[in-house]
């Protein structure tokens, strides 16, 4: 684990980590490796193992969540990598409402044997706590994909360990900037690199980083060598964009949270929403839209500086209906537009959704 953020601020942390050394004609960005091997007898030997420009990323991504970093090909990748942490025919308690791929991976792995997942409402700490009974993993997501429920994290991982359990966490929407699940209690973290933290919706990268305790880092090796041993590897120039993406990410962070705050202080009042779901914090929103599935169509097609597209944590707003996906729970409502704020100027963001909001509240 690089020692890098140690007493710095996030937005120093991000600035700052996974540079160069400093010495005289150094280049001040990460190299953007692209090589596959390496001369012999170095720290590297072959790029499935190590990549100079990964080691970039991972030093600024664990200084920021306070842990140890490894960089794998997508968000998916690397939940399937910490899921692999679980013994054969484990049971995970997780999320009713997690992100439609990790519920859909959970599934699988039931249908052939490998684990048996209960779900449960992950903001209701009391039934989490009694699904905890004799469980092997617990899988936090918070807030959750698209519901955005939000669990009492240090409650939930305390519970975990206690019986006997390890403590897994997505926090993908809420980005380091905003919790540190490492420092609550979760012994590994997973991020969709795809969001906010590259932000510009120009690469798919995922990651993990485990805790700094004994446990920690016995996870650790073993992400290190499933990574190793399925390839699920992070291309260079991916990785690359998203170190240069994870520079601004307070900036980001901070202008897309404001204009989502904005934004639901209206979108609450409005008569065409039935439903605002808002944590209060973050930049993705969640409405019910009057008129049905119909409704939330027609002004997801209405919008023009809004994007009507899936994914999230881009520079720019995106606008979905998620019933659309067959994956997604039948507990979502069909009506349920799912936004990403990003970072445009607040007022025209808001003049496009009421154009295309009017259109159904008539
Ligand atoms: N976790 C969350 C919360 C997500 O929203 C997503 C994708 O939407 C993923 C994980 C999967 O990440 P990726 O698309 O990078 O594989």
């Amino acid at each position: 684990m690089d020692t890098h953020g140690k007493g710095l601020a996030p937005a120093s942390i991000l600035v700052s980590a996974g540079r160069q050394p400093r010495v005289a004609g150094a280049g001040l960005n990460a190299p953007l490796e692209l090589s596959s091997t390496f001369v012999a007898d170095g720290p590297v030997g072959y790029a499935r193992e190590g990549n100079p420009t990964w080691t970039a990323f991972e030093e600024a991504l664990g200084a920021l969540e306070g842990g140890a970093a490894l960089v794998f090909s997508s968000g998916m990748a690397a939940i399937a990598a910490a899921l692999s942490l679980a013994p054969e025919g484990a049971v995970i308690v997780a999320p009713t409402h997690a992100y439609s791929g990790t519920g859909a991976l959970l599934q699988s792995l039931e249908q052939a044997g490998r684990a048996r997942p209960r779900t449960v409402d992950i903001s209701d700490t009391a039934a989490v706590l009694a699904a905890l009974e004799g469980a092997d993993v617990l899988w936090a997501e918070s807030p959750t994909n698209p519901m955005l429920e939000v669990a009492d994290l240090p409650r939930i991982f305390e519970a975990a360990h206690a019986a006997g359990a390890i403590t897994l966490c997505d926090n993908t929407f809420a980005t380091p900037l905003v919790q540190q699940p490492l420092r609550l209690g979760a012994d590994v973290v997973v991020h969709s690199v795809t969001k906010y933290l590259a932000g510009h919706s120009d690469v798919i990268l995922g990651a993990t980083v485990t805790a700094g305790t004994e446990r920690g880092r016995g996870l650790q090796d073993a992400l290190a060598r499933y990574r190793l041993l399925h390839g699920a590897i992070a291309g260079p120039m991916e990785t690359w964009l998203a170190v240069r993406g994870m520079r601004t990410l307070h900036l980001r962070v901070e202008r897309s949270s404001a204009n989502a705050a904005v934004l639901a202080g209206r979108l609450a009042d409005h008569p065409a929403v039935q439903r605002l779901r808002y944590p209060g914090f973050g930049s993705i929103l969640a409405i019910e839209v009057r008129g049905g599935p119909q409704g939330a169509e027609t002004v997801a097609g209405q919008v023009r500086l809004w994007t009507h597209a899936t994914s999230l944590g881009g520079v720019e707003s995106l606008i979905e209906r998620r019933r659309r996906h067959p994956a997604e729970p039948h507990t979502v409502p069909d009506n349920l537009l799912r936004l990403s704020v990003g970072v445009e100027d607040v007022e025209d963001l808001w003049r496009d959704l009421e154009a295309a909001l009017a259109q159904v509240a008539r």
